[in-house]
Order: C-alpha cells, then sequence, then structure tokens
C-alpha cells in the first residue's frame, strides 16, 4: 500500500502557502468569506459579483436582507452553531440576487481557530444551487403527479385525503370522497387508438376540473380511475349537486380529431365521517358503491349504504 503523506497543508509543501491559498481563493468559482466572529465581514472573493451580482458591504446585515423572510432566520442560527458546536455547519436559503430575482445558495461556515485553539473568525463558501434545487423540485412534482393529465397521482391524493381527514377531524366538518370510473374507456381505445384515448383522457379531466372549486381535490389514480375529494361539506345534497354538475359536463360530446363520440361514467360516493374514518375504509366503501353501480348497467352514481 503506498503511503499518503500529503493530509496535512503545511508551509514546507509550497513555495508561499499564503500565496497558494491566496490564489485558490481569488479564483474560487464559489464565494469565499471571512468573518469575525460577530459578523463583521473582513474580506469576500471577487465571484461575489458573479454569484450574487454586487461585492457585499462589511454589514452582514446588507445581505441578510436579501434572504427570504422563511430561512433568514436559519441563516442567521447557522454563526452560533458553529461558535457552539466548533464544528462547519450548512444552510441552504432563497436569496434575491442584484439583478437576477430569487436564486437558491448554500453557505458552509467552517470556524477558523488560532494557535490556541479559539475560534476567532469563521469561513464562508457559498454556491449558487438554484439549478440542483430546480432539478429536485422537478422530480418531486415527478414524483405526485400523472404526466398524461398533470394531475396529483394516487399518493398525493392519499396525502391529501388524510391531511384533510385530520382538518374534518378538528373542525367537525363533513367531507366526500367521489371515485370516478370510465364506461367503456376500452372501446375508445380499441375503436379509435390509444392516442385518441389519451386525448380523450385529458380532456376529460379538464372537463371535470372545470366543475371543481379550488380547495377540491382532483387525482388521477391510474388508468381511467378518478377521485375527488371534497372537503368542507355541508350536507349530501350538495355533494349531489357536484356530482349532477360532473355527469352534466361529461355527457357533452367529445370532438377529437376526426372522431365525435359520447362518454358516461360510473361514480361512487362516500362521507366521511357517516362512511368511514380514515383512507383505507373510505376508499373500500367508495369502490363498493361505484362496484354497485358498474352492476346495475353504468352510467351513474351511487352513495354507500353500509346495509347494501
Ligand atoms: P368498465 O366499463 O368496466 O370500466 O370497462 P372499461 O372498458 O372502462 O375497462 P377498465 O376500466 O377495466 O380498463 C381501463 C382501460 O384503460 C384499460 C387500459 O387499456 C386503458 N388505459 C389505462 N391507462 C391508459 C392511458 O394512459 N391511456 C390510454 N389511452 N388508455 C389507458
Ligand atoms: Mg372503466
Amino acid at each position: 500500500m503506498p503511503v499518503c503523506d500529503y493530509n496535512e497543508l503545511s508551509g514546507d509543501l509550497c513555495v508561499d502557502l499564503e500565496s497558494f491559498l491566496r490564489q485558490i481563493v481569488q479564483e474560487a468559482w464559489d464565494m469565499v468569506g471571512l468573518t469575525d466572529i460577530y459578523g463583521k465581514l473582513l474580506y469576500a472573493s471577487d465571484s461575489c459579483d458573479r454569484v450574487i451580482g454586487f461585492r457585499p458591504p462589511n454589514n452582514l446585515e446588507e445581505l441578510l436582507s436579501r434572504i427570504d423572510h422563511g430561512y433568514r432566520m436559519d441563516v442567521r442560527k447557522l454563526f452560533f452553531k458553529v461558535i457552539q458546536s466548533g464544528n462547519k455547519e450548512k444552510v441552504e436559503y432563497l436569496f434575491q440576487h442584484a439583478n437576477e430575482g430569487w436564486i437558491w445558495l448554500e453557505t458552509v461556515a467552517i470556524p477558523i481557530r488560532d494557535v490556541g485553539g479559539e475560534i476567532r473568525q469563521i469561513a464562508l463558501v457559498t454556491n449558487d444551487i438554484t439549478l440542483r434545487k430546480q432539478q429536485e423540485s422537478r422530480l418531486i412534482s415527478l414524483a405526485y403527479h400523472d404526466p398524461l393529465t398533470g394531475l396529483p397521482n394516487r399518493r398525493l391524493f392519499k396525502e391529501h385525503l388524510n391531511q384533510a381527514l385530520l382538518q374534518a377531524r378538528r373542525t367537525g366538518k363533513q367531507l366526500a370522497l367521489l371515485y370516478v370510473d370510465i364506461d367503456d374507456f376500452k372501446m375508445i381505445n380499441d375503436t379509435m387508438g390509444h392516442d385518441i384515448g389519451d386525448s380523450f383522457l385529458q380532456d376529460f379531466a379538464s372537463r371535470i376540473r372545470n366543475c371543481l372549486r379550488e380547495v377540491d381535490m382532483f387525482a388521477r389514480m391510474g388508468g381511467d380511475e378518478f377521485t375527488i375529494l371534497l372537503p368542507m361539506m355541508d350536507s349530501a345534497e350538495n355533494v349531489e349537486t357536484v356530482a349532477r354538475r360532473i355527469f352534466r359536463s361529461i355527457e357533452k360530446p367529445y370532438q377529437l380529431g376526426e372522431h365525435s363520440f359520447h362518454a358516461t361514467v360510473s361514480m361512487g360516493i362516500a362521507l366521511y365521517p357517516r362512511d368511514g374514518d380514515d383512507f383505507n375504509v373510505l376508499l373500500k366503501h367508495v369502490d363498493m358503491a361505484l362496484y354497485q353501480v358498474k352492476e346495475k348497467g353504468r352510467n351513474a352514481f351511487r352513495f354507500f349504504h353500509s346495509d347494501r
């Protein structure tokens, strides 16, 4: 095994260690800063102009005022954490660039000690992580949405329903769960092709979305199955009104390419708390109601009844 003998950065290694370090810092792509332990900025590298669009004054308050309110406290705490723990600490935050709007920055704060081991200064290494954050949020969005219709998928719907159930429990309100399955959707695919089937699903989804309020949640569970969550409903009659509105919107003819046709749906409805008080029970009961509609000839909605 070769012995690694370059772990310690010392004056013996370079002709001039100080000018070596200075050049590294000056040429660094990231912003490099140095503060005293009271937050006074002692040094900021030239790269500040590129990363944030200006050279910061020696008072950190100007920089802090450009940080989004939600993150400002985290950045302030960074100093205390470094001094308390004696270790390097990291924080991510939204920052207002001098002329390019909001960007994401990541700052690593490193305690700098004197020969006696006392922390005297703090080095701040900051880089622009906007691209990474955008990619992360795109991935999160993909994981929670159906790519064809852009609707929330089963996973996101489950999270929302659980949240809505917690809120309904707190406020004593009812909520309604509607489960929609398109009738004979295979026929549309088989007679007009999968692409028309896809366009139909998009048109169908936007028609239903237009029947709902901002607070309602509409999701694609998979294939031709959709769920609708109506929070804060006062009565079963109001739920029925929404169901009828959806049916009226869906029964209008579809015009896709050279194809003109009609479609119908079957719908099961379950209410919280009457028909169940958790995700699984409500889903089971709404599915039973839907199954009964399918059995009885489709193109209708039906509330779950525990005795049938
Ligand atoms: P039913 O009346 O009993 O609901 O019968 P159905 O013909 O609608 O059949 P079912 O609901 O069991 O099956 C849904 C079909 O949807 C099966 C699948 O081929 C088709 N499908 C699923 N996802 C997509 C999609 O993203 N695009 C298209 N075009 N078709 C899909
Ligand atoms: Mg179907």
